[in-house]
This record gives structure tokens, C-alpha cells and sequence, in this order.
């Protein structure tokens, strides 16, 4: 690639604080929450207008839906948190043992957490470069409407999704080629169903995982799934979708306007959320195949008749990027056999879904999560939450539900605030100590 030279400038401070959390995804919310509830100045920085990463960009309300039985076993503390705010405030839809969240309203929920925690939130700025000394993380620049700026900061926590303030920062990492990247997906909503009629028909012909084709065992391919193929397949036969265009739709609630707010049904392969080319090319790409998809409802999926299109997420969710190389990394074995670890953050329950695998947590089986997939190579005082933690492939298909990153999320934030209010680095935290605290804050370990 051809470059210029940058002329070296001066670059105002914008603030200053002890823990910077960069990311308002289910990740950062829970890390700048559980630093703030442990005593430390936090601030929060996004690069988009209001926080909830996925939950608010792609319209995803479904943090919980693999709590099908009341045997699943959770953690509880933040992501818990989410669902009984929007119960209370009635903006959540109960399903099985979980609720579906209203995600517009969740973004306000967001918003009073963050004031009622006392963290410093700025909105409409992105991280694009971090400060360094001694081969520790002292800051980052940010650009925004304001300019360039600096973010001075003790200890800081990626959890942008795409690790990007730890690649930046030099921490190793991985990352597939685009090819095996999981799908990507544009997001859309639909106002003017027949509620009635889409759902009488979804109970005389209900699908289940295993028509998802990679259903891992025989409880899962039991389980009754929102996933509707027939009228993409449909359109496919009469030539109104390409064919070899993957389509089928999961639809995670309703309310009672007639509106499905969520329906997943675009899974564009080869793009890589670290590209602004494919960025560009999957957001266009995306709308074109959310206006195929739409037409193929209105046509053959009974209730939709007059339905319209209502919602575009206001970015492409991208499921699968950057991880880093962590202190440990989380393996597949961890995952299905009930790891135990002395630095357990949380638990998770044993639920995967992604890269081909389903696995349904209703055994009551569960992981502990440790401290160590936070934990990046080489830059110290730099913690990382949600997505982008250390494991392989198959781990990160339980690692990046949104549940185990406000676990990996809370356990930073706390583990950031007692090591400076003990004067370590953050990888020497005492963990005695930050299992102590994040049972104070309701979170199980083990
Ligand atoms: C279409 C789709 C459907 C999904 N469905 C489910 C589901 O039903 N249930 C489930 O549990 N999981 C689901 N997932 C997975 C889950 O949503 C993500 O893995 C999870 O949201 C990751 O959380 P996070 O906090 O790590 O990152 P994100 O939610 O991606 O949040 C990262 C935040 O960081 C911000 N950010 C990024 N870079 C920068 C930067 N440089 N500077 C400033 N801010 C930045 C982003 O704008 C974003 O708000 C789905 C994912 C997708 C894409």
C-alpha cells in the first residue's frame, strides 16, 4: 500500500481518568460498571451514538435465549442486571427463562446505568491510536467532531469487539482469513403482521435446531428454533433471490403492535470487520438482501402479507474478528468439559452456537471463565472484554455470547480497579482479591 508522512503535531488531552473503557458493547457496559461499582473513576467511550454495541446497533434483544429449561446454570451480576431493567421497565419480552430485551429502550437503559454508576460516557468517538511508555498503556487518541484528541488513563479495557486498542498497542493476536470468518448479517424489523396468523403457522409447522444443519447432538436437534426457511427457499424456486445466496431467518420476539423487531436472516460470507472495504461492501450488500427478503415474506410467509420493512440495524453485525493472545487461552476441551480454573471471573453455562456447532445448555453444565483470557501478551495494564478474549475457534462460539462478555466484561472491570488501587500492573491483580469483589457484586464463580 503507498503512503504519505504525517507531519508530527500537538494533540490537546481531552481528560483524564483511571479506567478507560473503550467499547458500549454487552462487554464494555459490564467492564465500565464493574470498575465504577468497585470505587474507580471510569469513563466509557464509543464511537457510535449510544451504547449496546450489537444489542443497539443490530437489534439483537436475545442475551439470554438459551435459557430454555430452568436447569441452566448462569452467573448472573451485569448481564443479569440487563434483563431485570428491561422487566421492570417493561421492555422485554419473557420467554422460557429469559427475556428478549426491547433494544431501543436499552439504549436509555444503558444510558441510566451509566449515570446511576457515576462513569464518564463519551459517545460519537472512536479509538485510532493508543500511548504508550515502558511498555505500558498510558492513554489513547481519539478522533471525533472535536478533533484529534488524548485520553490519558491508568488502566485501560478493549472491548471494542475487534481488539482493536490491543492490536494497536502491539499485543499479539489472531485472526482467521476472511474465508472462514464466521457470516456477517444486516439486521432488519418488520412493523404490520398478522401475529396471529404467523404464529399459528409456526406452530402447525415449528422448526428446530437441527434444521439449522449443525445441530451437534440429539437434545438440540430437538429444540423447537424462530428459524424460518421455506419463503427464501420459496423466491430461491421462482428466481426472486439469487441461489446461491444464503438465506433463512431466525426471529427472536414480537410485540403487540405486529412488529417482529429482529429478524437475522442475511449471512454474508467473507467479510472481515477489520476492513473498511468489506465494511462498505457488506452494509450495500446487506440492504439488498434485506429488500429480497422482505418481498420473499410478504409473498409466502403466511401473516406478512401486508407487513413492511420498519428497521435497517444501523451497522452490520459482525460476529467474529481479531482475538488475542491471552495469558491462557480458552480451548475447545475447556468449553465442553466443564473447565475449572483458581481464577475464575464467572461461569458459563454450556452453550455454544457458531462455526458450525449448537450445543444447548440444558444439562446444566457450565464452564468457569478465568481471569487469564483477559489478559493480553507483551502491554501491561491493558485488559480485554466480550468478543475478542483469548481462545480458539470452537471456545469462542460460547465466549462470544453475550452473556459470557458482560462475564468477561465485569471481571476486567473490577480486576482494573483493584489493581490500581493495590499499584499493580493488571496481569498481577490479586485474584483472591477480585473474586471477593465480584461476588459482592452478585456475580457466581463456581
Ligand atoms: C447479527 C448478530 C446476531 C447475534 N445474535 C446473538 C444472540 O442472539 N445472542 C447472543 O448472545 N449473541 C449474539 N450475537 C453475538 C454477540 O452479539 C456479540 O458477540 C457481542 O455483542 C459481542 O460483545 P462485545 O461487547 O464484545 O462487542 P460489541 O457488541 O460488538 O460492542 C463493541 C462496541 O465497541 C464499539 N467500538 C468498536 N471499535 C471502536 C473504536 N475503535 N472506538 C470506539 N468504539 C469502538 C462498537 O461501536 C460497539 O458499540 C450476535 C451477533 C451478531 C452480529
Amino acid at each position: 500500500m503507498a503512503v504519505i508522512e504525517e507531519p508530527a503535531r500537538q494533540t490537546p488531552i481531552l481528560a483524564e481518568t483511571d479506567v478507560l473503557v473503550v467499547g458500549g458493547g454487552p462487554g464494555g457496559l459490564a467492564a465500565a460498571l464493574g470498575a465504577a461499582r468497585q470505587g474507580a473513576r471510569v469513563m466509557l467511550v464509543e464511537r457510535y451514538g449510544c451504547f449496546g454495541g450489537v444489542i443497539a446497533q443490530s437489534m439483537v434483544g436475545t442475551i439470554a435465549w438459551y435459557r430454555t429449561t430452568e436447569k441452566t446454570v448462569d452467573a448472573g451480576g451485569i448481564g443479569v442486571e440487563f434483563e431485570q431493567r428491561a422487566k421492570a421497565m417493561n421492555a422485554s419480552l419473557q420467554v422460557n427463562h429469559y427475556q428478549v430485551l426491547d433494544t431501543e429502550v436499552f439504549k436509555f437503559i444503558a444510558d441510566q446505568m451509566i449515570q446511576e454508576a457515576g462513569i464518564v460516557p463519551l459517545l460519537h468517538t472512536q479509538i485510532v491510536d493508543v500511548l504508550q511508555a515502558d511498555g505500558a498503556i498510558t492513554g489513547v487518541i481519539t478522533e471525533s467532531k472535536s478533533g484529534r484528541q488524548a485520553i490519558l488513563a491508568k488502566r485501560v479495557i478493549d472491548a471494542t469487539g475487534d481488539g482493536d486498542v490491543a492490536a494497536r498497542a502491539g499485543a499479539p493476536f489472531w485472526i482467521d482469513p476472511k474465508e472462514d470468518l464466521e457470516g456477517a448479517t444486516v439486521n432488519f424489523g418488520c412493523s404490520g403482521i398478522d401475529l396471529e396468523k404467523f404464529i399459528t403457522h409456526i406452530l402447525k409447522n415449528p422448526s428446530s435446531i437441527a434444521d439449522w444443519g449443525d445441530a451437534s447432538g440429539e437434545k438440540e436437534a430437538t429444540e423447537f428454533s424462530t428459524y424460518i426457511r421455506e419463503p427464501f427457499d420459496k423466491a430461491k424456486e421462482a428466481g426472486e433471490i439469487p441461489e446461491d445466496v444464503r438465506m433463512e431467518s431466525y426471529w427472536g420476539s414480537f410485540t403487540d403492535a405486529g412488529e417482529i423487531p429482529n429478524m437475522n436472516a442475511i449471512h454474508m460470507a467473507g467479510i472481515d470487520s477489520t476492513d473498511v472495504w468489506d465494511l462498505t461492501r457488506g452494509e450495500i450488500e446487506g440492504r439488498q438482501r434485506v429488500m429480497w427478503a422482505v418481498a420473499a415474506l410478504k409473498k409466502y410467509a403466511p401473516g406478512f402479507e401486508e407487513a413492511r420493512l420498519r428497521t435497517i440495524g444501523a451497522s452490520i453485525g459482525c460476529r467474529e474478528s481479531r482475538k488475542i493472545l491471552g495469558e491462557y487461552d480458552l480451548t475447545e476441551h475447556d468449553v465442553l468439559n466443564q473447565a475449572e480454573f483458581d481464577d475464575s471471573i464467572g461461569i458459563f453455562p454450556e452453550f455454544l452456537d457458531g462455526n458450525g456447532i449448537a450445543i444447548m445448555p440444558s444439562t446444566g453444565r457450565y464452564f468457569q471463565v478465568p481471569f487469564r483470557i483477559t489478559v493480553p501478551k507483551q502491554v501491561e495494564n491493558l485488559l480485554v472484554a466480550g468478543r475478542c478474549v483469548a481462545g480458539d475457534k470452537v471456545s469462542h462460539a460460547a465466549t462470544r455470547q453475550m452473556m459470557c462478555c458482560t462475564v468477561t466484561g465485569q471481571g476486567a472491570g473490577v480486576a482494573s480497579a483493584i489493581s490500581l488501587e493495590s499499584g499493580v500492573p493488571s496481569r498481577e491483580v490479586d485474584i483472591g482479591r477480585v473474586q471477593d469483589a465480584l461476588r459482592k457484586q452478585g456475580v457466581r464463580l463456581t
